[in-house]
């Protein structure tokens, strides 16, 4: 059998996969846990369920316009303008099944075979995979401080004639930074007089903690919005906890948004019409669903900061928004896939490999679950890595013995 090569290069979705397998256990009745995924444990908001539930009752479900129902754009229009102070146009917005299939169709849009995206690491594991799969370079920018935190002199340093976008995504995944109002002001500000994409990834941008805003890419543009080298990609998986109704959204100059609708044509058609409703029900519903949710993960965030701390070895940036972490491990494990797989065999606990984020030595801690599913989570790992815990512990109703420190 022939395959294209290509498409057998790219890798599989660690965090999906890492999904599966937890699931298969737990099939099995062992007692996982998941500080893998980062899902919000919250019920769908009710203006999403009703909005979505008048949809299917009316019987009549259809395809829709390729770039989204008139009335969500509108509601992403107002969005917009409330979030970002930014007045665009309906035709400025596309809405795509999730953020991925808006960034896939982003990258599709934007690259020639060959042409190059910088992508800041710790970085989302599927950009470089997007990237290589419409024959683009992805070109991986590591802050050489030794800090999640990214710096423009090591951005420039890796731009060429090739360079056709970067993508900033702040909060950050994985490492929960927010990255700094200098550096957004000084890339939006590099890439427009390079006139080089300015992928703004905010599909967190609500999620941020202690009173604090992420800066937004479109503060520090001056340009209108149909000449604007920004673009936001934005959803409402992490924003409602609605991950399942595969919704998002790009925000883009006119002439982008026509083409990524041709392509979302010849591929998709359209997003489905009941979470287009949903989508929409959620965004001109209640709001402090979002602040609960933000507070929420806020608590999380403090207890899995307090638990880290009881390891001597192991240093955790502190997140300002997000539900994820990332400690360093290289105190117990050089191979973060091997520490991640015995963590998983040892311990029953999911984690992913920092490798997966263009940062070996680290593991990503999800902390969008229950206060009980982190404590005892953690406490596991260190039962599994830490010489001075005790060696026996309670997993399930099994009590397990420690046999190999
Ligand atoms: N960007 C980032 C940084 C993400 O973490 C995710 C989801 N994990 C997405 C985009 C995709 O979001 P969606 O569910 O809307 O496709």
């Amino acid at each position: 059998m022939t395959l294209s090569q290509l498409a057998r290069s790219i890798a599989e979705s660690p965090t999906l996969r890492l999904n599966e397998e937890a699931q298969d256990l737990r099939e099995k009745g062992e007692p996982v846990i998941h500080l893998g995924i980062g899902e919000p444990k919250n019920k769908t908001p009710i203006g999403a369920v009703l909005s979505a539930g008048a949809r299917l009752n009316e019987g009549d479900i259809k395809y829709t316009p390729t770039d989204g129902i008139p009335s969500l754009k509108k509601a992403i229009l107002r969005y917009t303008e409330e979030s970002y102070d930014r007045l665009v146009a309906p035709e400025n917005i596309i809405v795509s099944s999730g953020a991925k299939q808006a960034l896939f169709n982003l990258f599709y849009t934007l690259l020639n075979p060959q042409e190059e995206v910088i992508i800041l690491a710790p970085y989302w594991v599927s950009y470089p995979e997007m990237v290589r799969m419409v024959y683009g370079v992805p070109v991986i920018v590591t802050p050489e401080d030794g800090t999640f935190h990214p710096r423009m002199e090591d951005i420039e340093r890796k731009v060429s004639t090739y360079t056709r976008a970067i993508v900033v995504n702040s909060p950050n995944n994985p490492s929960g930074m927010v990255f700094s109002e200098d550096f957004i002001g000084q890339v939006v500000q590099f890439c427009e007089r390079k006139k080089i994409y300015l992928i703004m990834d905010d599909i967190y941008h609500k999620l941020v903690f202690d009173g604090k805003t992420a800066p937004p890419g479109y503060r520090f543009t001056r340009q209108t919005p149909d000449e604007t080298y920004v673009i936001v990609v934005n959803g409402i998986s992490k924003l409602y906890g609605m991950t399942g109704f595969r919704v998002g959204w790009a925000v883009a100059p006119r002439k982008i948004v026509e083409i990524m609708t041709n392509v979302q044509a010849q591929t998709t058609s359209c997003p489905s019409l009941i979470l287009q409703a949903g989508a929409e029900g959620a965004l001109m519903g209640m709001q402090s669903i979002v602040e609960g949710l933000r507070l929420t993960i806020q608590n999380n965030r403090d207890v899995t900061m307090q638990e880290l701390q009881s390891f001597r070895d192991v240093r955790t940036p502190r997140p300002e928004g997000t539900f994820y972490c990332l400690p360093d491990f290289r105190a117990y494990a050089q191979d973060s896939v091997e520490l991640s797989n015995f963590l998983l065999r040892k311990a029953l606990v999911v984690t992913i490999p920092g490798s997966e984020f263009g940062m070996e030595g680290h593991l990503r801690l999800s902390y969008s679950g229950t206060v009980k599913e982190i404590t005892e989570g953690i406490a596991r790992i260190k039962w599994a890595l830490d010489p001075e815990s005790p060696n026996e512990i309670y997993i399930g109703d099994r009590k397990m013995v420690r046999d190999w420190l």
